[in-house]
């Protein structure tokens, strides 16, 4: 049976990385309610503006199920948005995050949207071919705690990819442009054991 993970779909990238799963065949399920968190193998936060996925998480109920589900050890993917609220804000920032990764981000801390970017990157994980990594308003990790791998970072030592146990999370957009290589990553950490 193909395994089922799970794209939040309250607001942000979503369709893209429903794509992507498809193309691995995998059997990708938008997810709008919290109903449809049963029977799901992993899920994915996207990106897109994390004041609003955080307030829609909240109003319909999804914080403390997928906060739970994080803390029992079920993979959790988060992309740009959906990496800040895995994680800890750096002190007196909004919005309210789940804090289930040991990682503190501030966020939009590349400058404002003119100062997006993409860049090749170099994710060992991944082999030894580039990533094309595009980073849109994306959050700085600014702290990671001692249970947390980096998986890649920036030239200058900047992290902007990394793991937990089965949390994953990442500062730019996988989803977009053509490389599946990072979402087989994930479906490979889903159905592996440790
Ligand atoms: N700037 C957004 C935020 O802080 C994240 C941007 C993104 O997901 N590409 O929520």
């Amino acid at each position: 049976m193909a395994l089922r993970i799970g794209v939040l779909a309250l607001q942000g990238a979503f369709a893209e990385h429903v794509v992507m799963l498809g193309r691995l065949g995998v059997d990708p399920v938008e997810v709008r309610l919290p109903p449809q968190l049963s029977g799901l193998d992993a899920l994915i936060i996207p990106g897109g503006e994390s004041t609003s996925i955080s307030l829609l998480m909240s109003e319909y109920g999804f914080l403390a199920p997928v906060e739970n589900m994080a803390k029992s050890g079920f993979p959790v993917w988060g992309t740009c948005a959906g990496l800040i609220v895995l994680s800890r804000l750096t002190p007196g920032s909004y919005p309210h995050t789940m804090q289930v990764m040991d990682i503190e981000v501030k966020r939009n801390a590349f400058g404002r949207q003119v100062d997006s970017f993409e860049t090749d990157l170099h994710i060992p994980g991944l082999g030894p071919d580039a990533f094309h990594g595009i980073f849109i308003r994306a959050p700085r990790i600014s702290k990671v705690g001692a249970a947390v791998d980096v998986l890649c970072k920036l030239p200058d030592g900047e992290p902007v990819a990394a793991r937990q146990g089965k949390l994953l999370c990442c500062s730019f957009h996988p989803e977009l442009g053509n490389d599946t290589r990072f979402h087989r990553y994930f479906v490979d950490m889903v159905t592996t054991s440790t």
